[in-house]
């Protein structure tokens, strides 16, 4: 037996042909949907990202720019830059892709951005408002992994959620959605020992770690829903998840592709949080 194949990319689209309407109403009270990307550097996975992000913003008839910033600007000039986005009545989201160079902190870049234009989640009151159980923006990663589990109708109450990596982008908040539905939630992380015991137990097992088909089959539950969060580029040029996919998929019960799976719903999630921030304005 082989498990069924959740198609992200499938529901991705889905998604966004019912977000038409949406946007059509926005539109009507004379509001467009803005999104401001700043990209600092020159880091091509970046590059990719943005530009991925920018299209699909664009097809859908929504306003995107992208801000490129040289590598070397001060932190001060970035904060500033953030402050005047903030202040633009016509923008209603704002991101900064990471990773940020080492002489930034993230941390206080990202609180920078107006919590209500931060439609990555990632702000600390948004962080703090998913942890109290009343998220207003939810992270894009996160989000679309919860409307696969909704999509595939599988039971979150009472079943065992096992989350492989605890970054404050996907695993940590990944944890806290999968606890909010009432699922019975383990978080793992690099130091975990015997990682295989946990993974194992899983019903629903997430994997968000950046290394490349780490977690096998004979690691699964059989039957367990497999969700592979991780994007690792080989060295054929190919993508691979943080599952390897081939013994996963003879274990596993339902199991996201890399690609296919969980990329083009966090994009598509990014989509409805900007026009959700839009919808605000109302
Ligand atoms: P981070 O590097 O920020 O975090 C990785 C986490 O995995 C850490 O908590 C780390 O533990 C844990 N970890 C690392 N090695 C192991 C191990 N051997 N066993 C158990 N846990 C381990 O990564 P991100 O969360 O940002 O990203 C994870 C993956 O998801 C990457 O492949 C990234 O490309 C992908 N990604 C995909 C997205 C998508 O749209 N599909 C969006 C965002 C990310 P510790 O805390 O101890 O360091």
């Amino acid at each position: 037996m082989t498990a069924t194949i959740i198609d992200g990319k499938a529901l991705a689209q889905t998604i966004k042909e019912e977000l038409h309407e949406r946007i059509a109403h926005l539109n009507s009270k004379g509001i467009t949907p803005a999104l401001t990307v700043i990209l600092v550097g020159d880091d091509p996975a970046s590059a990719v990202y943005v530009r991925n992000k920018h299209n699909t913003f664009t097809q859908l008839g929504l306003k995107s720019d992208v801000l490129h910033l040289p590598a070397d600007i001060t932190q001060e000039a970035l904060l500033n830059k953030i402050k005047e986005l903030n202040q633009d009545p016509l923008l209603h989201g704002i991101l900064v892709q990471l990773p940020l160079p080492s002489h930034i902190d993230s941390h206080t870049v990202i609180d920078t951005i107006a919590p209500e234009k931060d439609v990555d989640g990632f702000h600390i009151s948004n962080a703090g408002a998913l942890m109290i159980g009343h998220p207003r923006f939810i992270p894009c990663t996160p989000y679309g992994v919860m409307k696969m589990l909704a999509t595939q109708q599988v039971p979150l109450r009472g079943a065992e959620a096992v989350v492989v990596g605890a970054s404050n982008i996907v695993g940590k908040p990944m944890a806290l959605l999968l606890q909010k539905e009432g699922a019975t939630v383990t978080i793992c992380n690099s130091k975990t020992k015997d990682l295989a015991a946990h993974t194992k137990r899983a019903d629903i097992l997430v994997v968000a770690t950046g290394r490349p088909e780490m977690v096998t089959g004979d690691m699964i539950k059989p039957g367990a829903v497999v969700i592979d969060v991780g994007i690792n580029r080989g060295e054929d040029g190919k993508l691979k998840g943080d599952v390897e996919f081939s013994s996963a998929v003879k274990v596993a019960g339902a199991i996201t592709p890399v690609p296919g799976g969980v990329g083009p719903m966090t994009i598509t999630m990014l989509l409805v949080n900007t026009i959700e921030a839009a919808e605000r304005q109302l």
